[in-house]
């Protein structure tokens, strides 16, 4: 492989692989390389907002850019493509668009739900993972709104979280706030509505401590939202959930029913690599697929371990992480093209946070408990941060939540 004029393919522009090109554009000249990055949409998309836009907190436009805003087309050429095939033998990725040859690929191409076989989810239930399913979930629940008027069911009024991780837990968050004004602007009386969240394990969210679960739980309870914990849902149908509680099936009835218990990577990289477990596959230290020192494989399609040997397990997926990888695979692309060692990736954790709406959350923060709306401030700054360290200030200023 000769080291003049690489080309760099970059697949996903979401935090994964806008970081790359990011921080590609920064580390290489445009004689260095041809870069190219290929994603579905003209626009990048700011996956953890969409529950808010999928409870109608903020309108989906809120949390994307156009792609082309924070590319540097002097180094960069952006294709908008959906990519269909990966041949990492030929060294070619086959899209709608035609055929992209490679010297050197990222694949960052995100993730897509998980409903783990359950009978009837995939019909049933709506799924908050891109901004179309995020604005499907909220129409479905305003047009049961505007029903119930003339149908009086109960079920239009009814709203049913399937899982109790973090996507289900803001979720229900922002609708403690988007569903009073939903029967404001309705004109139903706000006590009729039924918001029931259904939890397989018997304690939610395990990374963080007690004190803080016990807050987010007893904070969404005093709005009025139910849980059930240690009940896992074994099958979806139209009238909602059948859950399995003290080993009796029982149906919970619904007309709007979301499924926010499970991700998985992409499934292109089933079809694409060997020993892929649910759209993951295990990438060495330096980020790189075994066997494919040219192939990297970063974000949530990436399974990333804590360690060597037996007891290591692959880091929990997040937005932070995605974007760490994509810095770190640009570097180990601009020491490679310099005749240098490629260096393991380090993770630095630097805590998370659960928001509870807008204005409250429980975090873990450099080792720090916080809550309320400290939580919810340092949420923002999380989430303004992750646009100003691609974008730049003035992408943050018009996008970001700190103004
Ligand atoms: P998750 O895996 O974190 O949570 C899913 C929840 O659904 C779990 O509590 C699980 O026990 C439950 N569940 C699974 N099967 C069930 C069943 N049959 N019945 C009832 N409950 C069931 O998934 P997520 O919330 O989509 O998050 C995915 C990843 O993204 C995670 O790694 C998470 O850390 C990350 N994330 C982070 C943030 C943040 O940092 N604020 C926000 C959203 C997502």
């Amino acid at each position: 492989m000769s080291f003049e004029r690489q080309k760099i393919l970059v697949l996903g522009g979401g935090y994964a692989g806008l970081q790359t090109i990011s921080n590609l554009q920064k580390k290489l000249s445009f004689q260095d390389a041809d870069i190219t990055l290929i994603n579905r949409d003209e626009y990048h998309y700011e996956s953890t907002w969409l529950h808010e836009t999928a409870a109608g907190t903020i309108d989906w436009e809120r949390g994307t850019y156009p792609i082309n805003k924070v590319v540097d087309t002097q180094k960069v050429k952006f294709v908008p493509a959906a990519v269909t095939a990966i041949h990492k033998d030929e060294q070619r990725v086959e899209t709608n668009q035609g055929d992209f040859e490679y010297d050197i690929l990222v694949v960052a191409l995100g993730f897509e739900s998980e409903s783990f076989g359950i009978d009837g989810m995939d019909e049933h239930a709506h799924t908050i993972v891109d901004p179309e399913t995020a604005i499907a979930a909220r129409q479905e629940i305003e047009k049961n709104f505007a029903n119930y008027r003339s149908s009086g069911d109960e079920k239009d009024l009814s709203i049913l979280v399937g899982g109790g991780g973090f996507t289900g837990v803001e979720f229900l968050g922002e609708l403690t706030v988007s569903i009073p004004e939903l029967c404001e602007r309705y004109a139903i009386d706000k006590n009729k509505v039924k918001i029931t969240c259904v939890e397989a394990m018997p304690n939610m969210l395990p990374m963080f401590p007690e004190n803080l679960v016990d807050y987010a739980v007893n904070y969404l309870e005093d709005r009025g939202v139910e849980f059930k914990v240690g009940t896992p849902i074994i099958s979806a149908n139209e009238d909602g959930f059948v859950v399995k509680a003290d080993d009796e099936e029982q149906q919970i009835e619904a007309n709007n029913v979301i499924w926010t218990a499970g991700v998985r990577g992409n499934s292109l990289m089933e079809a694409s690599f060997d020993g892929v477990k649910r759209g993951r596959i295990v990438v060495t230290p330096d980020l790189t697929i075994e066997g494919y020192d040219n192939i990297y494989a970063i974000g949530d399609v990436a399974a990333v371990m804590n360690g060597e040997g037996e007891d290591a397990r692959p880091y929990p997926t997040t937005a932070q992480i995605a974007m760490q990888l994509g810095q770190h695979t640009a570097k180990n692309i601009a020491l490679t093209l310099n005749k240098e060692r490629r260096v393991p990736f380090e993770y630095d954790d630097k805590g998370t946070v659960c928001s509870l709406g807008p204005n409250d959350g429980i975090g873990l923060v450099f080792g720090r408990e916080i809550k309320g709306r400290k939580a919810a401030f340092m949420k923002r700054v999380i989430d303004s941060r992750a646009i100003l360290q691609v974008g730049g200030p003035m992408l943050a200023y018009s996008k970001g939540k700190l103004l």
